[in-house]
């Protein structure tokens, strides 16, 4: 209908070529390259509050939402990576590949069997291979991501609409990322406030376990290990799982039972928000595991490492890249005066 009411309702959208109708226009019109270097469409966080109001019941922000999930696809390096966590007939395969690579490592380390005695990780995977095998997977992951970074650049400054550069880059992108740590933008959100809640739980749940986990992996080298569970970096793991296992739940079932504002929910919103709720649980219950010195703790321990890979090493290629592609996006947005 093109009435406008979702670039009036949005709090997000900047006064001078507004988001989500122009938006809206270049999809009927099927523009395709306009859309993909288009900043805008990572400045929406996905409130919903257009897909509430519009009158025509056509779901902008869902469009906006399968713009970026399409983005992943177009951007990453290996292309094959994203097609085939895509599609739900390749899970078997991107599912297969942590299993065999990790169990292979474990075989060449010649620890391939349940050991005895007191649960302790290490005896099982050693903890020098588990380090080097996933940094070496992590380096190849970021040299795909510094490519696919690239071309997303390039398309970004080709985009027409957007071209004085006004501020300096280094100055945007500090100001991208502390509006990425407070969710300020995303308080701005009008209808749905627990977007805003539980995104901000599951983000800083994420980042506490990131800072935690590089600290444990420094622990194996210098530090006793295991850790004991009164010892602060377990307990700042823990309330980090807490808060991923609250939002995630929350978000969940908004997705399953409250579809009217939560929006649709496509193959890449499920395996992005299952495969961290699973790798949250599996990491709690390895914990439990090896304090309570449980036989299946092994197989909980490997299931925990195939969904840390999901999530970790698969990252660019799943919609948790819209981690990089939004700073990017928002710090371009700034560097070309687009408040
Ligand atoms: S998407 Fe809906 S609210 Fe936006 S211009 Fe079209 S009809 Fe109006
Ligand atoms: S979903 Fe929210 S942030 Fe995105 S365009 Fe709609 S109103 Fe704006």
């Amino acid at each position: 209908m093109q009435c406008g009411t979702c670039s009036v309702i949005c709090n997000l959208s900047p006064a001078e070529k507004p988001f989500p109708r122009k938006e809206m226009i270049w999809a009927g019109w099927g523009l395709k390259d306009k859309l993909l270097s288009d900043p805008d469409i990572w400045l929406c966080l996905q409130c919903g509050d257009c897909t509430t109001t519009c009158p025509r019941g056509v779901k902008p922000g869902d469009v906006l939402a399968s713009l970026r999930n399409f983005s992943y696809l177009h951007y990453a390096r290996p292309k094959f990576l994203a097609k085939l966590l895509s599609k739900p007939k390749y899970l078997p395969v991107v599912i297969a590949i942590p299993i065999i690579f990790i169990l292979t490592i474990i075989y060449f380390a010649g620890t391939l069997t349940i050991p005895e005695g007191v649960v302790n990780y290490s005896k099982f995977f050693p903890h020098l291979y588990l380090n080097i095998s996933f940094s070496i997977l992590l380096f190849l992951m970021i040299i795909g991501m510094i490519k696919s970074i690239k071309v997303f650049q390039k398309d970004l400054k080709k985009n027409t609409a957007f071209k004085k550069h006004k501020n300096s880059l280094l100055r945007c992108f500090i100001s991208a990322i502390k509006e990425i740590l407070t969710h300020e933008k995303f308080n701005k959100c009008r209808y749905h406030k627990y977007r805003y809640y539980t995104h901000l739980m599951v983000f800083w749940g994420f980042i506490i376990l990131l800072i935690v986990t590089i600290f444990a992996i420094i622990a194996v080298v210098f530090f006793e290990y295991p850790l004991s569970l009164w010892n602060p970096v377990k307990i700042a793991s823990n309330f980090a799982a807490f808060l991923l296992f609250t939002g995630l739940t929350v978000m969940i079932y908004n997705r399953i039972v409250n579809k009217s504002f939560a929006g649709n929910s496509n193959y890449m919103d499920w395996v992005f928000l299952i495969s961290i709720y699973l790798l949250v649980i599996s990491g709690v219950f390895v914990q439990i595991a090896r304090f309570q010195n449980w036989t299946i703790a092994y197989h909980l321990y490997t299931l925990h490492l195939v969904l840390d890979w999901f999530v970790i090493i698969y990252a660019p290629y799943t919609k948790f890249g819209h981690f990089i592609y939004r700073t990017i996006a928002m710090t371009y947005a700034k560097y070309v005066g687009r408040e």
